[in-house]
């Protein structure tokens, strides 16, 4: 059985200050209960270290939204893998659509980091997603195995049924238009045959899949019960205690 994973990308948002405060009201709101899910908060780099320290021994654990893929070098502006584990840091977010579309992030690029992660034990969310005009056309799932295909290039099965992939259609990142339930399970189920395709069922059985793209605590129940979504991956939501909680909840 696949455990959900319910993951918060704050993207841009948030100072430490602000950021504590929200980890601080999560936290107080899970307590001891007795969750059946992964939880994640990827805050800014900067904050990132103090959301480490205020999730210890809690039940949330501490991503980041991107890095590099070199473990140190002449790469000025940019974040390594060993850097983040130095801090405490346990999951990375690579080929998030915002990286693909503003910094000309490659799936070549999404591979060797997917590489460097596993090589540094950090947990790779693989983002995967369809723009308007693909989805229009006709070409989501064409689309989105290419995508898999070049990111997973070279890629062993042991690794691969430990990938968190996050299907997140660019349409609804944002912008209060959620995929259809349906719409996303079919898509999802997709990736889970495709990865039967490209490895083995086992490796797709293992393998979990998360919706992402404006998840909020009004639809989250309903796009969690289909049989191949196994978890959100929530932005502007992420930010408000009370819907990210509903969430959380939803996931149980
Ligand atoms: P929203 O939930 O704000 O649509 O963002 C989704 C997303 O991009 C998460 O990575």
């Amino acid at each position: 059985m696949r455990k959900q994973v319910i993951a918060g990308n704050w993207k841009m948002n948030g100072t430490i200050a602000s950021g504590s405060i929200l980890i601080e009201a999560f936290t107080s709101f899970l307590g001891d209960k007795d969750l059946d899910c992964e939880i994640v908060v990827c805050p800014p780099f900067t904050a990132l270290e103090r959301a480490v320290s205020l999730t210890k021994n809690t039940q949330v654990s501490v991503g980041a939204q991107n890095m590099d893929y070199h473990d140190a070098g002449a790469f000025t502006g940019e974040v390594s893998p060993l850097m983040l584990m130095e801090i405490g840091v346990s999951y990375v977010i690579i080929g998030h659509s915002e990286r693909r579309e503003y910094y000309g992030e490659t799936d070549a690029m999404v591979n060797e980091k997917i590489k460097s992660a596993f090589f540094h034990s950090l947990q790779p969310i693989v983002c995967v997603g369809e723009s308007l005009e693909q989805r229009e056309a006709n070409e989501t799932i064409s689309f989105i195995h290419g995508q898999l295909k070049r990111a997973l290039q070279d890629i062993p099965a042991d690794q691969v049924e430990k990938l968190i992939i996050a299907y997140e259609p660019i349409w609804a990142i944002g912008t209060g238009k959620t995929a259809t339930a349906d719409q996303a399970e079919e898509v999802c189920k997709s990736i889970r045959e495709y990865i039967a395709e490209l490895y083995t069922p086992n490796v797709a059985d293992l393998v979990r899949i998360q919706y992402g793209g404006s998840v909020k605590a009004n639809n989250a129940r309903e796009i969690l019960s289909e049989p191949n979504i196994d978890g959100a991956l929530v932005g502007g939501a992420s930010l408000i205690v009370d819907e990210f909680n509903e969430i959380i909840m939803a996931a149980q």
